[in-house]
């Protein structure tokens, strides 16, 4: 069913110029994934600058029956905010609505609209000697609707939680275009089902994220980053733990990177590796209001060294030193896009059964398909990896694929722990959750969807 006729010229007339790109070449940048895996079309973007806009488009399309797709900064890996390729949805952007409502320093809070850039809203915190603490390698383009709509995780996790643990409070635009303001900046408040947590991780499939009220913490006045190389994920989880016991929750990031991810990492940037080669590498920050910290990593590490856990590690002499490290962890998702085609399993299992999934996986790929490589990383300290594996012409994605979930699923794990379902993984969805589990969603869905015109197609099949 193509597009009703007017249809355009009224969502034109209501939201201005500036609110409206119709020509091909504007549209592009909205249409096309970030790994330019499902390149789509729209009908048009519109941009609108307040939420009573957002709330009359959603009532002007759902009038016309025309699918929306939510974008923030576009940055995710699964193709979650762009269009399919019939040219009858329409991306709704929230670029405009990129206001910092407020900072309150005493009450640990800010107030920030959706389409408001995450490094803006870290840094605004900042200025007031606050932390925002959700950190992704995308910060610098990811938007706070879009980190409210995927749940994003990124690497402090270990310490902070998920962005569900930080939002106080939403303000949606359902699909029939009602708005509901729950923006309170409590703590505590058990007035009812907490409905927020519905659409945090919805991926744009529920409702529109127009403005969140997130929790701040006090910024720590002092960090240690060491970068270490050991000799296998089990000598990591052995540090995680020695580290967790000598600077307890000081311990904000916990990242595993394979020696080939940094091989990527060096072919692509030019960036080097300061620490001698082991097969793996752990970067870990620690962050702490007290002094002593510095002294504390230091003891740590040398009894990792004593007990042969750690092989060769760096300590970060400066600010500048420190950021040199994170380059190479933040690097490596870039990289791999240069390299080439990959399929990303951003799969999770319990902590210390990860030893045994990247054994068992690594096997089951060397027998089936001897020539795949496998890039992964990831956020160690959350059971969370980043198992992407390089495939060349002629390499069935699909039973890679299977290996690797089913794995997974034997380990009782996640076939995604934070990049989410999109149109990436619907199908991965379906099959790996339980039949009461996915009827439950579809419930859910219909609910608050019934037409099915807010982002069809991402994390449940149409
Ligand atoms: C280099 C790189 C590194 C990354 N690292 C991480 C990482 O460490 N951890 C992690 O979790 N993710 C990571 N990501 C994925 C991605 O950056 C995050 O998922 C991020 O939260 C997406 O934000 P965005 O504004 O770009 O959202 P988009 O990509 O625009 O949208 C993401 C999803 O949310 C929906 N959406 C967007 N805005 C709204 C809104 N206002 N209301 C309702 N729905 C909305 C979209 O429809 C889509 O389904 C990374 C991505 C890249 C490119």
């Amino acid at each position: 069913m193509g597009i009703a006729e007017g249809f355009i010229d009224r969502l034109t007339q209501f939201l201005g110029p500036k609110g409206i790109l119709t020509g091909p070449g504007d549209l592009e940048p909205y249409t096309v994934d970030w790994r330019k895996l499902f390149p789509g079309r729209a009908a048009c973007v519109v941009r609108p600058a307040s939420t009573k806009q957002v709330a009359e488009v959603v009532q002007i399309c759902r009038e016309n029956a025309v699918p929306i797709v939510p974008q923030g900064g576009n940055t995710s890996l699964a193709g979650g905010a762009v269009p399919d390729a019939s040219g009858t949805q329409i991306v709704l952007s929230l670029a405009r609505m990129a206001a910092i409502r407020s900072v309150d320093a005493i009450g640990l809070t800010m107030e920030v609209e959706a389409g408001c850039v995450l490094t803006n809203a870290q840094n605004a915190a900042a200025v007031e000697g606050r932390l925002l603490p959700v950190s992704l390698a995308s910060e610098g383009s990811a938007t706070i609707g879009g980190i409210v709509a995927a749940n994003a995780g990124g690497v402090n996790v270990l310490r902070y939680g998920m962005t569900r643990n930080l939002v106080l409070g939403l303000e949606i635009v359902l699909p029939d275009g009602t708005i509901v303001n729950g923006l309170r900046h409590l703590r505590k408040n058990n007035a009812g089902y907490d409905w927020r947590q519905i659409f945090v991780g919805s991926e744009g499939t529920l409702g529109i994220v127009t403005a969140a009220v997130l929790r701040l913490l006090p910024r720590p006045k002092h960090s240690v980053v060491a970068l270490l190389s050991v000799a296998d994920p089990k000598s990591s989880l052995e540090l995680l733990a020695l580290a967790q016991e000598e600077l307890g929750d000081q311990i904000s990031a916990f990242e595993l990177v394979s020696a080939a991810s940094l091989n990527l990492v060096s072919k692509h940037s030019g960036l080097k590796v300061p620490v001698a080669a082991g097969e793996w590498f752990v970067l870990m920050e620690a962050a702490s209001s007290l002094s002593g910290l510095k002294d504390g990593a230091e003891a740590m590490l040398g009894i990792a060294f004593e007990r042969e856990i750690v092989l060769d590690g760096v300590i970060a002499e400066s600010a500048g030193q420190a950021s040199e490290l994170w380059a190479l962890r933040e690097h490596v998702t870039e990289c791999e896009a240069r390299e080439g085609k990959s399929l990303k399993h951003d799969i999770s299992v319990p902590l210390s059964a990860i030893p045994d999934f990247l054994r068992a996986t690594g096997q089951a790929l060397a027998a089936g398909f001897p020539e795949a490589r496998v890039n992964a990383f990831g956020h160690l300290g959350d059971g969370n990896i980043h198992y992407n594996v390089l495939v060349d012409e002629g390499l069935s994605s699909e039973a890679i694929t299977r290996i690797v979930h089913d794995t997974v699923a034997s380990f009782g794990g996640s076939i995604t722990a934070e990049h989410g379902i999109g149109q990436y993984r619907v199908r991965e969805l379906a099959r790996y959750s339980s039949p009461s589990e996915m009827a439950l969603l579809s419930r859910l869905k219909h609910v608050l969807d019934p037409q099915g015109l807010l982002n069809p197609g991402k994390v449940l099949l149409r």
